[in-house]
């Protein structure tokens, strides 16, 4: 291992090229971390489609979290007062077998649940729905992916009929207009945002709105900033509606011949006029009619969102209010349009093709359609009936079955539950009264290993090969490039060794991760993220790709769900403005605003929301152990505006009790106009291990939207007092 890799960076779903050397190579320019030891070096990769050479600060500096604070070996204990003791792995996977043997016949197979992450790599995340929902028998394997954008998985299904973004990156660079609701794109997704960013500046007709309670970098650069109250999304979005209607900003052949559910919408955006909108969503007339006016002229509008609008209790509404506009102006399947979800995790979207959520099977399959888990039942060579009709436990109901006994065995893989959960506290105490907890990580400590009788180490994305598809439906080969350390192992291998432990042999009879892809991509053939094309060989000579990318077979043929599969490699989905409906249209969804799940009161009068920082990434399992991130982020804080501290006597530094109905938190403040007067916000990236104390999730609550089931992270009443300083 001498030469430079290319693969991809591990952190969000930007999903960049990376070109990684070791540290002999690179001569006397060596690189070394703060303890002296030489680093591998990194860069960014020039022929990556998708970031063309650009890193941001965690790509850049990704190599320094390589070798610390790793977890190399197996280790067990009996019970959490217990210390940890080095096992081998046979004795640790002996164990678990046995565990899940014991409860299968005492709670039977809902009493076993696995809690992964958008860290996987596909190969992982297939690995583990073969063992859990077909071997197993349960639907309870959930990713960390619920907390992140399972609103854009429902939304798409439930307007084209199948998940899957329709835009690529090329479309920031071809917009008329970009509308980012619901999303910092500037800090959480910086490449995406540099593409963008250079295109606005270089045409100066190219419109930017940007829709978010707090002025961040990103509404900086907007022409216009939409600074509405948190909750106020749909009213916004059908007050748009409505002004596009009344100035007949809408396409009338578009609506008859690709769509359904048009006559409904009509009739609720029909009590959303503007002033009214403006009001409730507290900006000025004015502001609402711009927005509406840049919608109106452009003819490609491009809408990008994140977290802001999925973590929701009206998540999936959210959604889909968004896409009715685009359904509404015809602003898809086409250049520089369409509606664009952006994924937090760098193989979120592998995750989804593989099946990694509770009601979804591989291959873009649902667990509710009996002829889905058919097919998978016959090519896996299971029983019929195998794989359970019904959802399996979401991430906060594992959680929940934990304090009911319900559950018996927890195994959480490359994800920390015990700072990124809602409710945090409660989340802890659920994770106490675990019987059997498994955790397989790749660091240690982390918060959520204190609760674990059994740890695995995982070989990370840098020591095993795998491949993961960006939020443009890229997918990129990603090789091993250094030993995993000690006995480290892949996420896979482990998920197999366990299936082949219970008998099932011939399912996880590979030999190494390209059989498994080899499998998967089977999986895909004739459905919209069809990747049999998309084999280890061809992705190594052709670099990285786009779905759908079928073999030569099916170029010519129709899918089951009668969807002309266009050739290989293409940039967009519903070119032919077809979509995978029984019908063929896309549907409108008429929603009116329910608002927030838990709104301010006398009591509790502040909004707080959460959200990112540039350098920082999750829950900092890396970025907490690279010094160059500690030192631009060293500690968590609360934005407040001036007005509230002026009358809270709160000034710059001071500390800040927060309390919710769930939770206490200590903040220093920061006063600062770029918050609306009545919201704060505080960063989300601050567990027990780096500030206890000052963990924002202490503080939400796990309120859900009803079809994504993904909690409302984004907002929950808080009361503020100052306190002494410290
Ligand atoms: Fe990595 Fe995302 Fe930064 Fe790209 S934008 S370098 S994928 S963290």
């Amino acid at each position: 291992m001498t030469d430079a890799t290319k693969t991809l960076c591990p952190y969000c779903g930007v999903g960049c090229g990376l070109e990684v050397a070791p540290p002999a190579q690179a001569g006397k320019a060596t690189n070394r971390d703060a303890e002296g030891t030489p680093i591998w070096k990194v860069k960014g990769d020039r022929s990556h489609p998708s970031s063309q050479g650009m890193v941001c600060v965690k790509g850049a500096t990704i190599s320094e979290s390589l070798d610390k604070d790793r977890l190399k070996y197996p280790m067990m204990r009996h019970s959490l007062d217990q210390p940890f003791r080095r096992v081998s792995w046979d004795e640790a996977l002996d164990a678990i077998a046995n565990r899940i043997r014991t409860v299968q016949v005492t709670q039977g197979a809902d009493g076993i649940c696995m809690y992964g992450s958008g860290q996987f790599q596909t190969e992982d995340y297939y690995i583990a729905q073969k063992l859990m929902k077909g071997c197993l028998g349960t639907n309870n394997f959930d990713a960390n992916s619920r907390l992140c954008m399972s609103s854009a998985v429902s939304g798409y299904i439930q307007s084209f009929g199948s998940d899957g973004p329709p835009c690529c990156y090329d479309d920031l660079e071809l917009t008329d207009c970009a509308f980012l609701i619901g999303t910092n794109t500037a800090e959480c997704h910086p490449i995406i945002f540099n593409r963008l960013r250079k295109y606005h500046k270089q045409n100066k007709k190219v419109k930017m709105i940007v829709v978010d309670p707090r002025k961040t970098p990103t509404a900086e650069a907007a022409d216009l900033h939409l600074a509405i109250r948190p909750g106020t999304d749909i009213d916004l979005l059908n007050g748009i509606a409505h002004l596009l209607m009344r100035w007949g900003h809408y396409n009338s052949v578009f609506i008859d011949e690709c769509t359904s559910g048009f006559s409904e919408y009509a009739e609720v955006i029909r009590h959303y006029p503007p002033e009214l909108v403006a009001k409730k969503c507290g900006i000025r007339l004015d502001e609402l009619e711009t927005a509406a006016k840049y919608w109106g002229q452009s003819e490609r509008v491009l809408s990008l969102w994140s977290m802001g609008v999925n973590q929701s209790s009206e998540g999936t509404a959210k959604v889909r209010t968004i896409i009715n506009l685009h359904l509404m102006t015809g602003n898809i399947g086409k250049p520089g349009a369409g509606p664009f979800s952006l994924t937090g995790q760098p193989n979120a979207m592998g995750g989804r093709e593989a099946g990694g959520l509770c009601h979804i099977l591989p291959g873009y399959r649902l667990v509710k359609n009996p002829q889905h888990r058919q097919e998978l039942e016959q090519f896996w060579g299971l029983p019929a009936g195998s794989i359970a009709a019904d959802r399996g436990r979401t991430a906060w109901e594992m959680m929940t079955g934990l304090e009911t006994g319900e559950v018996g065995l927890l195994w959480v893989a490359a994800t920390n539950p015990a700072v990124s959960m809602p409710d945090v506290e409660r989340t802890k105490a659920a994770l106490l009264r675990s019987p059997f907890t498994v955790y397989q990580d790749a660091y240690y400590p982390t918060e959520t290993a204190a609760y674990a009788h059994v740890l695995l180490p995982a070989a990370q994305w840098s020591e095993k090969t795998g491949t993961m598809t960006n939020s443009e439906r890229m997918v990129t080969l990603c090789p091993k490039f250094r030993h995993a350390p000690g006995e480290a192992k892949a996420d896979w291998e482990i998920f197999a060794e366990v299936g082949r432990r219970l008998g099932f042999v011939d399912q996880f009879a590979f030999q190494d991760s390209a059989e498994v892809r080899a499998e998967f991509i089977q999986v895909t053939r004739g459905r919209v993220c069809d990747q049999t094309g998309m084999s280890y060989q061809r992705l190594q000579a052709e670099g990285p790709l786009q779905w759908p990318c079928p073999d030569e077979l099916l170029v010519q043929g129709l899918n089951s769900n009668k969807v002309k599969i266009q050739p290989s490699n293409p940039k967009r989905l519903y070119t032919d403005l077809r979509f995978p409906t029984p019908d063929g249209r896309a549907r409108f969804g008429a929603y009116h605003s329910r608002g927030l799940a838990e709104r301010p009161d006398p009591n509790y009068p502040f909004i707080l929301t959460t959200g990112r920082l540039y350098g920082h990434w999750h829950t900092q399992t890396r970025t907490g152990r690279i010094p160059k991130i500690v030192q631009m982020h060293p500690n968590p804080f609360i934005e407040i505006h001036p007005r509230d501290a002026e009358k809270l006597g709160i000034q710059d530094e001071t500390w800040v009790e927060v309390r919710s109905r769930r939770g206490i938190c200590r903040f220093q403040a920061q006063v600062t106009k770029a918050i609306a007067p009545g919201t704060v916000f505080v960063p989300m990236h601050w567990g027990a291990l780096w500030a206890d104390g000052a963990e924002a999730n202490a503080l939400t609550h796990p309120e859900s939207c009803p079809d994504s089931l993904q909690p409302e992270l984004k907002a929950c009443a808080v009361q503020l007092l100052p306190v002494s300083a410290e």
